[in-house]
C-alpha cells in the first residue's frame, strides 16, 4: 500500500484530501497542530488501519517512521482573517514548514506536492490570470504574509525539483467552498451562508464590485489529485473561471436560503484584489480536469452543512 503524509490535513481542504487519498487505497498520515483545523474534520477516519494523526507544528522539524511514497503539504492559515492574526506562524508555515516537509519527501525519496494559491498573482493586472503572470503583490502589506510565504514556497518546492531531482508538483489553487468550512473563518462564502441563515445583514466589503470565481471542493481535489499523478513539475491553477462580484454572490446566498437579510457595507481590506480569475487551460490540457459542480448545487451542500452545524450547536453539541 502507498502511503502519503499530508500537512494541514485536518483542514478544510487537507481533510477532503486525506478522504480521497483514503478511497484511491493510500494510507495516509495526518500531521497538523490544529492552529485553524479542527479534529472533528477526521474523526470519521481515526480508528481507520490505514489512517493515523499526529499533533505537530511542520515548523519544526518532522519526523515520520516508514516509507513515505507522497508528501502533500496543505498546512498554513488560509483565511484573510486567519493569517492577519496570524502573520508570523503563516510566514513560518510557508518558509520554514516547506522547506521541511521537503526534506521530509526527499529524505524518503517521495513525491511532493506544495498547495499554492491564486494569492501569488496578487491584485493581478492581468485577466484572467495565467500561470505564466508573475504577479503583482504588496510584499509589506497585511496580506503580504501570506502572498510572499507562498512565493517563497513555490521557489524552494522548484529548487528542491531542480537541485535535488525531487518530483514536485505545484498547484495553485483558487477560492474554494464546500463543507468544512468554519462557520466564522471570514472568509466570504462561511460568513454570506452563515449571515443569512441567521437572518443578519450580509457584510459587503467595499463597493461589492471585487470579482472572485468559486470552485467547489470536490472538483478541486479531483484537480489536485490528477496533478499528483501527472508529470507537471511547472504550478498548475485549478479553480472555477465562472467569476462573478461579491454583490451579486451576495444576492445569490440570499435567494437560494430565501433570506430577507439586508445588505451592509463595510471598509475593503487593504490590498483586497479587485479581480480574480483562473485561466485553467492547462489544467485542461494536461489533466484533461474541468470544474464540473454547478455553482446552485454546491452551494446547496455547503448550506445544508452549515444548517446542520447550526442545528449541532444549538443542541449542545461541538459547533
Ligand atoms: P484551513 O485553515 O482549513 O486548513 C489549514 C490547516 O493547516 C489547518 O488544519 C491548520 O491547523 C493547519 N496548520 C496551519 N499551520 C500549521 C503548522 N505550522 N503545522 C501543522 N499544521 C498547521 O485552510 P484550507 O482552506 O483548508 O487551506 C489549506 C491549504 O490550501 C493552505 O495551504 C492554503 O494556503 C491553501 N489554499 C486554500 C484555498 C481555499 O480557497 N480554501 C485557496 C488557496 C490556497
Ligand atoms: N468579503 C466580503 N464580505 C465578507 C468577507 C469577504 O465582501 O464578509 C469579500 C472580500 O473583501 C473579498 C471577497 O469577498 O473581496 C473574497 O474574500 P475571502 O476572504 O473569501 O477570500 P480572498 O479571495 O479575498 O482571499
Amino acid at each position: 500500500m502507498k502511503r502519503a503524509v499530508v500537512t494541514g490535513g485536518a483542514g478544510f481542504l487537507g481533510s477532503h484530501l486525506c478522504e480521497r487519498l483514503i478511497a484511491e487505497g493510500i494510507g495516509v498520515a495526518c500531521v497538523d497542530n490544529l492552529i485553524t483545523g479542527k479534529r472533528e474534520n477526521i474523526a470519521h477516519l481515526e480508528g481507520r488501519a490505514d489512517f493515523e494523526f499526529l499533533l505537530h507544528d511542520v515548523s519544526r522539524p518532522i519526523e515520520i517512521p516508514g516509507p513515505v511514497d507522497y508528501v502533500l503539504h496543505f498546512a498554513s492559515p488560509a483565511s484573510p482573517i486567519d493569517y492577519l492574526e496570524l502573520p508570523i506562524q503563516t510566514l513560518k508555515v510557508g518558509s520554514l514548514g516547506t522547506h521541511n516537509s521537503l526534506g521530509l519527501a526527499k529524505a524518503k525519496r517521495a513525491r511532493y506536492l506544495l498547495a499554492s494559491t491564486s494569492e501569488v498573482y496578487g491584485d493581478p493586472l492581468v485577466h484572467p490570470q495565467p500561470e505564466s503572470y508573475w504577479g503583482n503583490v504588496n510584499p509589506v502589506g497585511p496580506r503580504g504574509v501570506y502572498d510572499e510565504a507562498k512565493r517563497f514556497a513555490e521557489a524552494m518546492t522548484m529548487a528542491y525539483h531542480r537541485v535535488h531531482g525531487l518530483e514536485t508538483r505545484i498547484v495553485r489553487i483558487f477560492n474554494t467552498y464546500g463543507p468544512r468550512m468554519r462557520p466564522r473563518d471570514g472568509r466570504v462564502v462561511p460568513a454570506f451562508i452563515q449571515q443569512a441563515l441567521a437572518g443578519e445583514p450580509l457584510t459587503v466589503f467595499g463597493d461589492g464590485g471585487q470579482t472572485r470565481s468559486f470552485c467547489y471542493v470536490d472538483d478541486l481535489i479531483e484537480g489536485i489529485y490528477r496533478l499528483l499523478l501527472s508529470a507537471e513539475s511547472q504550478p498548475v491553477n485549478i479553480g472555477n473561471p465562472h467569476e462573478m462580484t461579491i454583490l451579486e454572490f451576495a444576492e445569490r446566498i440570499r435567494a437560494l436560503i430565501g433570506s430577507p437579510s439586508p445588505i451592509e457595507r463595510r471598509p475593503l481590506p487593504e490590498d483586497d484584489p479587485k479581480t480574480r480569475q483562473p485561466d485553467i487551460t492547462r489544467a485542461r490540457a494536461l489533466l484533461g480536469w474541468e470544474p464540473r459542480v454547478p455553482l446552485e448545487t454546491g452551494l446547496a451542500r455547503t448550506i445544508e452543512y452549515f444548517r446542520n452545524l447550526a442545528a449541532t450547536s444549538r443542541a449542545g453539541g461541538q459547533p
